[in-house]
């Protein structure tokens, strides 16, 4: 599989970092996890299209991993069919609700036939084949819908994102012997401690889950400005000892 990241960042614009977005890709499906604003640019920086789209993968519904989804469906219903190829997006349980709230208020320029677009709603823990790759979601600690996705393909490598989440045994499970662990590390630790969030994580919870999960390898994301005034290699790396990378946009890596 190949992983692209399309957006490290958040809800805050910033010229360098994009709001969340990934793409996996085996040798024939192209799967899309979250679709923050700017996704579809990203993409075409990274010289791919929206067309190549098969799946969309939502972890929740923060407008920083959703806006998105109105471009694609605009730029699809917009688009010559014969460029095209169906889309199927995979979400949390609400998400035909949240697709077809989007469709209303809109006012039906966001309509596409059932043949374009299908809405498959994912249970907290429940699995899916997506063409020559397997999706399983697992719950995570961050708003009620909240899910993480595991990804394996044929050759049995295996990749967890965990969209936004706290420190909690589900996303340790998500993660467990995994090839590549993709984690949010939103805050350092003093912050969220001060500010008592526990709905994200810091560099040193995502070494934590690391190392008791067993990751090969670590991609921190989801990053806010307040982790580049700390070393936060050095936090994570406190806790686990394999290999940890910092999220940047059209950063690729192969697993
Ligand atoms: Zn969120
Ligand atoms: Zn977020």
């Amino acid at each position: 599989m190949e992983v692209v990241i399309l957006g490290s960042g958040t809800f805050i614009p910033l010229p360098e970092r994009s709001s969340p977005s990934l793409l996996v890709r085996s040798e024939k499906a192209n799967l899309l996890l979250d679709i923050g604003p700017g996704t579809l640019r990203q993409l075409s920086k990274a010289g791919l299209s929206f067309t190549m789209i098969d799946y969309v993968l939502i972890s929740h519904f923060h407008p920083d991993h959703t806006a998105d989804i109105i471009h694609l469906l605009f730029v699809l219903k917009n688009t010559d069919p014969s460029f095209v190829h169906p889309v199927t997006i995979l979400g949390p349980s609400g998400t035909k609700d949240f697709i077809k709230g989007l469709q209303n208020a809109y006012r039906g320029h966001l309509n596409l036939s059932p043949k374009l677009l299908r809405i498959d709603e994912m249970g907290k823990k429940s699995r899916r084949n997506c063409k020559d790759l397997i999706v399983n979601s697992y719950p995570v600690k961050h708003t009620s819908e909240s899910i993480g996705f595991r990804i394996e393909d044929i050759s049995g490598k295996k990749i967890a994102y965990s969209g936004d989440t706290g420190l909690c045994e589900d996303v340790v499970q998500l993660c467990k012997d995994v090839d590549l662990a993709i984690l949010e590390c939103s805050f350092p630790e003093e912050y969220l401690k001060s500010w008592k969030i526990d709905t994200h994580l810091s560099p040193s919870d995502a070494g934590k889950i690391a190392k008791e999960a067993n990751v090969k390898n670590l991609i921190l994301t989801h990053l806010y400005p307040e982790c580049f005034r700390i070393d936060i290699i050095k936090r994570c790396k406190n806790y686990y000892r394999g290999n940890v990378i910092v999220a940047k946009d059209l950063f690729r890596i192969n697993i």
